[in-house]
């Protein structure tokens, strides 16, 4: 199954996968992990985005989908991914489409997490203490959720005029936002 997670930065997306690819037994592909690997790694392509990361602004399209494109390559994602943190704008939204359908791998879902903003600031104060993620400062938190209104919430409409969206409460505990992921997904799950 190909599927793509969206929603607010807290809400839960990178959680959720984790759990889902397990259950999907399909890797997780997380641009956000992707690109703290480069930073950490020290690479070229971290030491442009570090900064960018740490504001809480978007890298460019551009080193997005030559990183996608890289990581679609490898054989581990023909049997379906789960994409969390991708994508984050229209322009990501049309360049990804369009990749997908040259590899021959349509997305089968999108799958929205819904939760209000109030516990959304709540969740990412959080887990700013218990990971202490560079871009979960004060200042960040608010332009990334600022960026996410602007530039990605758009992106929901793009797959619902597609007719791949499909949206989850996301409030309650991972086990039951989990399950309401799995049933929401249960019609493609039996036709393959
Ligand atoms: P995330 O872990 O998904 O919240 O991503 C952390 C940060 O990585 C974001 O705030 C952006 O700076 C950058 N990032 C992750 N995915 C993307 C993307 N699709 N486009 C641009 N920047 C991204």
């Amino acid at each position: 199954m190909r599927l793509v997670l969206l929603g607010a930065p807290g809400s839960g997306k990178g959680t959720q996968a984790a759990r889902l690819k397990d259950h999907l037994q399909v890797p997780h592909i997380s641009t956000g992990d992707l690109l703290r690997a480069e930073v950490a790694a020290g690479s070229k392509l971290g030491l442009e985005a570090k900064e960018i990361m740490a504001s809480g602004n978007l890298v460019s399209d551009e080193i997005l989908l030559g990183m996608l494109e890289d990581r679609f390559s490898r054989d581990d994602t023909k049997g379906g991914f789960i994409l969390d943190g991708y994508p984050r704008n229209l322009a990501q939204a049309a360049a990804l489409d369009q990749l997908l359908q040259r590899i021959g791998q349509p997305m089968d879902y999108a799958v929205q997490l819904e939760v209000p903003t109030e516990m959304l600031v709540e969740r990412i104060a959080g887990r700013a203490k218990a990971e202490g993620r560079a871009d979960d400062s004060p200042e960040s938190v608010r332009r990334r959720l600022q960026v996410y209104n602007d530039q990605t919430a758009p992106v929901v409409d793009f797959y619902r005029q597609h007719g791949q969206l499909t949206v989850v409460n996301g409030v309650g505990s991972l086990d039951d936002v989990f399950t309401r992921i799995v049933e929401a997904l249960a019609p493609a799950k039996e036709v393959g």
